[in-house]
């Protein structure tokens, strides 16, 4: 993900699903959050930003990692995209969600670029100085909601997976709260809760398109080379009511 909160907002649900079945999970960003705040420095924000990512990863019991860019400059070039590769080596992904390709802000494009090429390469020999781990092979791709879930232009985005969060809901909001800066300057600002608000409505909006409370969106990539059967449907099957 770009920003500390992006994983929280958009697909924290299935992150809780996974952890649930015994899966080890990463939460990586590509910036700690630096441009996040109205009165606190760069290094201040980022700090307590950081802390705040690792508090809620904990929560999953989830490695959190940074790629230590900056906010607003998150940019598909070879330092960035070698940094994405040597960490994918260390955690040999199996399976990796991401950003869409087109989302609001332009550091969320840039981070999917860069999650979709190191996906592809990450396991070949030469790729990185990382050693190669047993089982590293390209992973199953998908891209979680963009904000609102309509595309820049104002498209509504049509998922390929819609996966159950109902009962998850609950901890997903208290791992999104973890992220305290964020949602005081948006309540300061908006005068009601927006930052939890906005995510349960965007839970609610995808759940009802598939007969549930609570949903989180997905569309697989299914390129060449990447697994096409639709793992997270097959591990989250939607209960067929009685
Ligand atoms: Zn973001």
């Amino acid at each position: 993900m770009a920003h500390p909160d992006d994983a929280e907002l958009f697909c924290a649900g299935t992150l809780i699903r996974l952890a649930d079945l015994g899966w080890e999970i990463h939460i990586v960003t590509a910036a700690p959050g630096d441009c996040g705040t109205t009165t606190e420095t760069r290094w201040a924000i980022s700090a307590r930003r950081t802390e705040e990512a690792r508090k809620a990863a904990s929560l999953v019991a989830a490695s959190y990692h940074c790629l230590d860019e900056h906010d607003g400059l998150i940019v598909y070039d070879r330092p960035t995209l070698q940094k994405c590769l040597d960490l994918f080596r260390r955690v040999a992904p199996s399976l990796v969600i991401t950003h869409p390709a087109k989302d609001y802000m332009i550091d969320h494009e840039m981070v999917s670029l860069l999650a979709r090429a190191a996906s592809f390469l990450y396991a070949a020999p030469n790729a990185s100085e990382v050693p190669l781990r047993k089982g590293s092979r390209v992973p199953y791709l998908y891209y979680c909601d963009p904000a609102e879930g309509v595309d820049p232009l104002g498209h509504p985005v049509e998922p390929t997976t819609l996966v159950d969060v109902t009962r998850q809901l609950d901890k997903k909001t208290v791992m999104l709260a973890c992220h305290a800066s964020q949602r005081e300057w948006l309540r300061a600002h908006h005068g009601t809760d927006e930052y939890l608000d906005s995510m349960k409505r965007l839970a609610a909006m995808r759940g009802g398109q598939g007969g549930m409370a609570a949903a989180e969106a997905f569309v697989q990539h299914r390129g060449h080379a990447y697994p096409r059967d639709d793992l997270l449907a097959s591990l989250f099957p939607a209960e067929k009511s009685a």
